[in-house]
């Protein structure tokens, strides 16, 4: 059934929506970089803003994407995918086209604020077999006991797709197919996903809930293949009411598979069956998979799991300790959120690791001993920053060339940014200023000094150029 809705302004809401994200962020943070967004145009499933700079965009997709993702869900109760794009502000512009949505072509004089609200009516021509039971049960993977909902720690990275996951597994009606959730390995994924599988198997038991990694469906595709069972097995996947698929970058350059994989997916969301997918890239980055497919994958709500930030592997951490009825030192736990940076399951390994360790020599969990145990693990985490990264990034932000940072030029307008590069690598890097004023053109290492102590009277005397930099660098050593 499509439903409409009027809603009074599209413009208003988003003021609803950024004033809430003013309260949260702070003022300074507001000015710098949510006030220049502007609103493009959108409908009730995306909406589209425009910042002047890369830079800026990559900043507000990095740092406050999900949130205005999880304020828009709230605000309107549709989840929107939420778009940056990078545009110079035109001269004063008319009045922006508020709908822009395909499918409203010929409509002329359209309220700003129709909503449509996408929701697939079933096609009358697929009928809804009730599947047998056992053979349902005998394609879904086990299910994790420890993946719930509950040992779940949410944080800023993956609020957005945790907010989504629990929507889906409470909610009576589909509120978006699929979900797809996607993110770097050992962010939780998998988790998330089970936590879904639990909740509604718990509250529905009567409901199908299949949940397999793309490699076994693929396997068990390739089977049917070969003893001529595809009937059947189009029949299994085709009467569930939940279908997660974890991993599906692996059915990338598989046409047979993937062609099945479709036909299945398409049928479950015609049919108004929740969806849910999981991938280590976006569906628009899945490498060879076809664009129909990539399209299609990104039509319900795409939420992307960050990288951990250091206050959610401290969560982390402490529930985990909790649960391991074990007392470990503060600094220890500290220590270990500091250094483990890469992901929640090499986090967890390390935990286990010096648990494991003191409980075999019968000693307490001390610093050192961490160090100790594991001392290989916290080498591979150790990556710093390098200079390049630093000249590139700092060159994105001013809108210079990356060669400009190794060039004589002495206009100010790349002289500025260069002097402002060095300082950061002389902070963010271990390199000497002899081997920093060689990464930028062969400079003496004197003039390198002169640059870090400009930089330094610079920010003394202007907060904007210090929060400038400031973000610049958190942003280099994330
Ligand atoms: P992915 O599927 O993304 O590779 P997993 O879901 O397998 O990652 O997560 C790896 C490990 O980290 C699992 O043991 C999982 O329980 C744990 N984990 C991930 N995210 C969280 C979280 N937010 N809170 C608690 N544990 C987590
Ligand atoms: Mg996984």
């Amino acid at each position: 059934m499509a439903q409409s809705e009027v809603i009074p302004s599209f413009q208003q809401q988003w003021d609803r929506v950024l004033n809430r994200l003013r309260a949260e962020v702070g003022e300074a943070a507001y000015r710098s970089w949510l006030k220049p967004l502007s609103l493009l145009n959108g409908d009730g499933s995306f909406v589209r803003m425009a910042v002047p700079t890369r830079f800026m965009r990559d900043w507000v997709a990095g740092n406050y994407q999900d949130r205005i993702q999880v304020l828009w869900l709230e605000e309107i109760g549709v989840p929107a995918q939420v778009e940056i794009v990078v545009q110079q502000p035109a001269r004063p512009a008319p009045k922006p086209a508020l709908v822009d949505a395909p499918g409203l072509g010929g409509v002329k004089e359209r309220p700003a604020a129709v909503f449509e609200v996408k929701s697939t009516p079933p096609v009358a021509n697929v009928t809804i077999d009730s599947p047998q039971l056992p053979e349902v049960q005998r394609i879904t993977a086990p299910l994790d006991p420890r993946f719930t909902f509950d040992n779940f720690v949410v944080g800023k990275p993956n609020e957005l797709a945790y907010a989504a996951a629990r929507r889906v597994a409470d909610a009576d009606a589909v509120p978006f197919n699929p979900l797809f959730l996607y993110g770097g390995v050992g962010l939780g994924k998998t988790h998330l996903m089970h936590a879904i599988a639990h909740q509604i198997r718990t509250a529905h038991p009567e409901k199908k809930v299949i949940y397999l990694s793309a490699e076994k469906f693929m396997y068990q595709f390739v089977r049917a293949l070969r003893t001529k069972d595809t009937m059947s097995f189009k029949e299994q996947f085709r009467s569930v009411d939940v279908l997660m698929i974890d991993d599906v970058q692996f059915i990338g350059g598989r046409e047979a598979t993937q062609e099945e994989f479709f036909h299945t997916f398409n049928a479950l969301v015609d049919q108004n069956r929740q969806v849910v997918i999981s991938a280590d890239k976006s569906p628009s980055d899945l490498e060879g998979v076809e664009e129909r497919m990539k399209s299609r994958l990104g039509w319900g709500l795409v939420a992307d799991i960050h990288p951990t930030t250091y206050e959610l592997r401290l969560g982390i951490l402490e529930s985990k300790a909790e649960q391991l009825d074990v007392v470990i030192p503060q600094k220890v736990i500290e220590f270990l959120a500091h250094k483990i940076t890469s992901n929640i399951r090499e986090l967890e390994g390390a935990l286990n690791r010096i648990v494991a360790h003191a409980t075999l020599v019968g000693r307490s969990i001390s610093l050192e001993t961490t160090q100790e145990v594991l001392h290989d693990l916290l080498r591979s985490n150790d990556r710093r920053v390098t200079i390049e990264e630093i000249q590139k990034k700092v060159a994105e932000h001013f809108n210079i060339r990356v060669s400009d940072m190794h060039s004589s030029r002495r206009a100010r307008a790349v002289a500025r940014p260069r002097q402002i590069a060095m300082y950061l690598s002389k902070h963010l890097t271990s390199r000497s200023l002899p081997e920093i004023g060689r990464k930028f053109g062969g400079r003496d290492h004197t003039t390198v000094m002169h640059a870090v102590k400009k930089v330094e009277e610079l920010k003394s005397g202007d907060i904007e150029f210090s929060e400038d930099i400031e973000l610049l660098s958190r942003m280099l050593e994330n």
